[in-house]
């Protein structure tokens, strides 16, 4: 990149050096040009004036060869009768030379011609007399290019000189860029390095913010992976321990049996971790996105009561549902996970003869929506605790959590649904009085 910006700063420095020259050239070349003509004319004016005076070719001629000007006298057939360089016959008819015709046609004429080397120009101004002459006075000038010429190793010395300028003014200018930059690589925490640059703050807010993302996320992962394997862990070593006193023959007949119920349980406990596990990736990855459809969530919430209703009878919990026709959009799936974990949770962390009330019902103000609640008059959860519920594995009693079959993901699995619903969760819970939790998903 440095070397990119140095490459590019040169390039743009000797580009504009380069047009400023050209520019220079044309713009003193056109100026130069018409002050030549402008001088020539106003001598061949005064030319004019000592010729209608009576002032010979001659002495007009003498005087002026010393300021490098040459006067041609030429007749109305064009033949050159007087000039100051070569004698008049041995000149060619003159009638050919354009500021000659024209100053005939017109009174005056000019031209510049070229020499074949570029680096010389010939100035002409003619002008008629009143006896039907034509004076015409010519000067040799250097052209702007020929001038150029003569001053190419000077203007190459300065090009040089602005190219290194240049080079150190870009090594400056990208040092001065990069190096914040290259010590935020370093340390993310190098922040107050960009106050000067304050056009790349927004730029480095974004690459501040993905870095932590990555950090928080990689944390998350690591934290998950090991809770993962914990509690992998706890029925594993027990159906290890039963097998084992069974495999010894240390269990009587009897304790075979409660302890391949033993094995049963803690089997059945791993599987439904590994079913949340695998939901809770599922639900991560937002590569296999499920098909969303027109559910009917009251026919949904109906059904999930029901097949809930003896599960509350093994709990001595009453549930209800009542609500009025409502449907959304979304996967029928992970709308059924989503109302069995919330039912499932007011059930389990309720108390005997205690009830929940599955509700279903619009609201219009302040904009239309879709109201799910689930209300349970159970256990309720400290202040402390509420934020903490949706995170993976935290449960508030561990003992009560496990007794119940409870893996600790049911409430991450809900959270991950309703934000891939677009919709927003409210808890209202009290210890010892109960726990509200509503789904709003939009309307
Ligand atoms: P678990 O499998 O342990 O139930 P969840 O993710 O479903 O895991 O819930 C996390 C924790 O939140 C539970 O362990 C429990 O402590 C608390 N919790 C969830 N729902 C309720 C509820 N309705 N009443 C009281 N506590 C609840």
């Amino acid at each position: 990149m440095k070397k990119k910006i140095n490459r590019m700063l040169v390039l743009v420095s000797v580009l504009a050096i380069v047009m400023t020259m050209g520019m220079i050239a044309l713009v003193y070349d056109g100026l130069f040009r018409s002050q030549v003509i402008s001088d020539l004319e106003d001598c061949a004016r005064l030319l004019q004036e000592s010729r209608c005076a009576g002032v010979p070719m001659e002495s007009l001629g003498s005087s002026l060869r010393q300021s490098g000007i040459r006067l041609t006298e030429v007749d109305a057939q064009g033949e050159v009768l007087y000039d100051t360089e070569v004698s008049g016959e041995s000149l060619e008819n003159h009638m050919d030379r354009p500021e000659v015709r024209e100053a005939f046609d017109t009174g005056e004429g000019e031209a510049v011609r070229i020499s074949e080397t570029l680096s010389r120009n010939t100035f002409y101004y003619a002008v008629k007399t009143a006896d039907g002459n034509v004076l015409r006075v010519a000067k040799n000038a250097e052209s702007v290019y020929g001038i150029f010429g003569n001053v190419i190793p000077c203007i190459l010395g300065i090009l040089l000189l602005l190219i290194l300028l240049s080079l150190i003014i870009a090594g400056f200018l990208t040092r001065k860029l990069v190096r914040p930059i290259e010590k935020l690589a370093e340390n993310m925490d190098s922040y107050e390095d960009f106050a000067e640059q304050e056009e790349l703050i927004p730029f480095i807010n974004m690459i501040r913010e993905q870095h932590e993302n990555i950090m928080r996320n990689a944390k998350m992962r690591q934290e998950f992976t090991a809770n993962v394997s914990h509690e992998l862990k706890t029925p594993l070593t027990s159906i290890s321990g039963y097998a084992e006193l069974i495999e010894t023959g240390m269990a009587s007949e009897e304790n075979v049996v409660r302890f391949a119920h033993g094995i049963r349980s803690s089997a059945e406990r791993l599987l439904v971790l590994i079913n949340d596990i695998i939901r809770l990736s599922e639900l991560d990855s937002s590569e296999v996105e499920k098909p969303f459809e027109e559910l009917n969530l009251y026919e949904l919430a109906a059904t999930c009561v029901e097949m809930l209703q003896m599960n509350a009878e093994k709990h001595r919990v009453r549930i209800s549902f009542e609500g009025c026709a409502c449907s959304i959009n979304g996967n029928k799936q992970m709308i059924e996970e989503l109302l069995y974990n919330l039912c499932d949770n007011a059930i389990r962390y309720n108390n005997e003869d205690g009830a929940v009330e599955v509700k279903l019902y619009e609201q219009a103000i302040p904009e239309k929506c879709v109201i799910l609640s689930v209300k349970d008059t159970g256990i309720g959860i400290l202040q402390e605790h509420q934020e903490r519920i949706f995170e993976r594995f935290y449960r508030v009693d561990k003992s009560r959590s496990k007794s119940t079959g409870g893996t600790g993901l049911g409430l991450a699995i809900v959270k991950h649904i309703v934000a891939k619903h677009n919709a927003r969760m409210e808890l209202q819970s009290e210890a010892g009085k109960g726990t509200e939790i509503k789904v709003i998903f939009p309307g």
